[in-house]
């Protein structure tokens, strides 16, 4: 079969765009600070508990007065909404 042989033929490739995404991929942490993690998401902190969390997994957000608050959980964006101004003047 003519389809069957074409895929023999392209098996080589295989180990060779391995080798060359190895190749390419090795000195990269070298270039780079380690800490590139913070492109990723970057860290908010939540203003009821301080705690520092990356802003696509907080649990709860918040628009407050234009700005977007970032929550460790929904009880922390509760007692936010309570009091607003309580963690804002810190
Ligand atoms: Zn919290």
């Amino acid at each position: 079969m003519h389809f069957q042989g074409s895929l023999m033929d392209l098996l080589w490739l295989v180990p060779v765009a391995a080798l060359l995404a190895v190749v390419w991929w090795l000195p990269i942490p070298f270039r780079k600070r380690p800490n590139s993690e913070t492109g990723r998401g970057t860290l908010v902190t939540d203003p009821v508990c301080g705690m520092q969390l990356e802003g696509a997994k907080a649990a709860a957000t918040l628009e407050y007065k234009g700005n977007t608050y970032h929550f460790c959980a929904d009880g922390c964006r509760k007692q936010f909404e309570a009091d607003p101004a309580q963690y804002l003047s810190v």
